[in-house]
């Protein structure tokens, strides 16, 4: 039997609400980590987000703090009561990510079609936050959700943040039509993440306004105390300001949706 999930706060079901997920790239210092976080609880917002085992292209990038990356992450939670989401990247990991009472649970790009993974969260109950692969289509997204799903664990988001494509100048290419498309074919919620679909800071407020117009039910958003000397996605991390700016736009953007912020 499925437990409902009554002691999280929304994390995209409710159709009438927009979910944010923010928070930086990855977890580098407990002053990095607990700036963001306050700025993010300040605002009301309801989820903060934080690598602590981080996918690098190069071996030889900052790969998270690790267990330590979670300990702060729990630390944060227990500090501005707001529930945290992070990145699993092998199943070996659960029962850590357990232990710290990780709230919800972040599949990266390049783990969707880890299948063997998908299949131990199926066994799990806590929200699943799969991402979209760089090079996946729609229907691979949702067999993929399918996996946890079969296992028994219906609580799984979708997030788009966008697609390889032959465009240079941007990161990735943000599938908008994923939106329509991934309501129609599910009832699950969709969320969308502008800023590692653009790779850069400027482009996050336009697409994630052109989201909300398309009906995502959330975004996931970076954002970073100093963008300058971030170990991890730097180029794409707003700052607390302009994230604050961002808000004040999604809320109005939500508003005219007929939707409020979720907190
Ligand atoms: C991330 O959210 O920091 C991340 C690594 O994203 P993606 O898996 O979409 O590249
Ligand atoms: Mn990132």
């Amino acid at each position: 039997m499925i437990k409902p999930l009554t002691n999280l706060p929304n994390y995209g079901t409710k159709t009438d609400e927009i979910t944010i997920y923010a928070g930086p790239c990855s977890v580098e210092s407990e002053e990095q980590f607990f700036e963001v976080a306050e700025c993010i609880a300040d605002l009301g917002l309801s989820w903060i987000r934080g690598g602590a085992f981080k996918p690098r292209t190069s071996p030889y990038s900052f790969q998270g703090l690790r267990a330590e990356g979670l300990e702060l992450l729990a630390h944060a939670r227990s500090q501005t009561g707001q529930p945290i989401v992070t990145e699993l990247m092998n199943s070996e990991h659960i029962p850590l990510f357990e232990e710290t009472g990780v709230d919800m649970i972040q599949i990266g790009a390049r783990n969707m079609q880890n299948f063997r993974l998908l299949k131990a969260l199926g066994q799990l109950r806590k929200p699943i936050l799969l991402k979209r692969g760089l090079a996946n289509t729609i229907e691979e997204f949702l067999m993929s959700a399918e996996y946890i799903m079969a296992g028994g664990n219906e609580n799984v988001i979708l997030c788009e943040r966008g697609i390889r494509t032959f465009e240079t100048m941007v990161r990735n290419t943000l599938d908008i039509s994923a939106i329509p498309l991934l309501k129609q074919q599910s009832h699950l919620p969709v969320i969308i993440d502008p800023s590692h679909a653009a790779g850069i800071a400027w482009m996050v407020n336009p697409l994630a306004k052109a989201a909300i117009a398309a009906g995502a039910d959330g975004l996931m958003i970076e954002v970073h105390n100093d963008p300058k000397n971030a170990l991890c996605d730097g180029a794409q991390s707003l700052t607390p300001a302009q994230f604050d700016e961002l808000m004040q736009d999604v809320k109005r953007r939500a508003a005219f949706e007929g939707k409020r912020m979720a907190r």
